[in-house]
């Protein structure tokens, strides 16, 4: 019974609203004039409003150091390996949800409905496809692959993933017996769409084809389920990689949260990273800031080569 994560489970609600949640509102976040002293709209010629969200060609000030400061110390090793006493798949259920709540939180800042203009950061105009770079991510729309505005492709996105997280055959709360029925999510999934290119690129992870031992199967969780958190993952990061390319400027260092993106984005990569959740290829959008981060130390060599695989060697068939 996947007991731990039931309890991490019971403080997650669809709305996110739990108290470490970030600030969320930069409409009414006052100016900092110190914050505007150092901004690199004025010690570079181009001014904000001159900055398409959905630009390639802007500055990514967010790769460079001294605009990417952390407000922690050390590093989210500790947040991210495994307790000796709680079984894989039942951490990894929580890592997910934890990654999660995070990410909503950074979303909810570029979702909130600014007062003047009466609509969100990110819109249907500033964000006509979901890009990160020069990168335009699709969505499979009646087995297509689909480009579909920003907005639209991250709130499907959230409703995917609250919806897997809420699954209960792919994160069983309860006492399972027998083979855990996967045929069902399937289902759901193509009633609701899928992200496209699902398992495109996916690292290989640990679970051996053909195996008859998988992470978190004494828990109850199904055979799909560590495919299915780097699904969740990779849609997740590629959340992360709009948030940067399309709105570091505006709202995050506008409104000085840029240090909690990042705080969270590394968190993130860090976990990703230690169980081989996101492929390298897929998070070259982000390539430059993770070297950064890497080199910094605050991704934790720990996290590199290998990660939990290294220390704990993955199930044999
Ligand atoms: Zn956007």
């Amino acid at each position: 019974m996947a007991t731990f994560f039931q309890s991490v489970r019971q403080g997650f609600g669809r709305g996110g609203n739990n108290k470490n949640t970030p600030p969320k509102s930069p409409v009414q976040a006052p100016q900092d004039p110190r914050t505007m002293a150092n901004s690199p709209s004025l010690s570079n010629s181009l001014t904000l409003d001159n900055i398409a969200a959905n630009d390639p060609n802007a500055p990514k000030y967010f790769f460079q150091e001294k605009y990417a400061p952390l407000n922690v110390r050390g590093n989210f090793l500790t947040l991210c390996a495994c307790p000796k006493n709680v079984e894989l798949g039942e951490w990894l259920a929580h890592q997910i949800v934890e990654q999660y709540r995070l990410l909503h939180g950074m979303l909810q800042v570029i979702q909130e409905t600014n007062g003047v203009t009466g609509v969100p950061i990110c819109n249907e105009s500033t964000c006509p496809t979901m890009s990160a770079g020069r990168l335009t991510y699709t969505w499979l729309v009646d087995g297509r692959a689909a480009k579909i505005s920003a907005p639209k492709f991250i709130n499907r996105v959230e409703k995917w993933i609250v919806s897997k997280i809420h699954d209960p055959v792919m994160f069983p709360t309860e006492k399972v017996t027998g083979i855990p029925e996967t045929s069902a999510m399937k289902d759901a999934a193509a009633a609701t769409g899928e992200p496209a290119d699902q398992s495109e690129g996916a690292p290989a992870g640990p679970n051996a084809t053909g195996s008859d031992e998988w992470i978190g199967k004494s828990s109850g969780f199904p055979q799909t389920f560590y495919k299915d958190c780097q699904g969740i993952m990779k849609q997740m990061f590629r959340c992360y990689a709009h948030l940067y390319h399309a709105h570091w400027l505006n709202p995050f260092w506008h409104i000085n949260k840029h240090d909690i993106l990042n705080m969270c984005f590394v968190h993130f990569v860090t976990v990703a990273k230690y169980y081989q959740l996101v492929s390298d290829k897929e998070m070259e959008p982000m390539q430059p800031l993770i070297d950064l981060f890497i080199k910094q130390q605050r991704v934790p060599p720990e996290a590199l080569n290998g990660g939990h695989w290294a220390v704990a060697p993955p199930p044999s068939n």
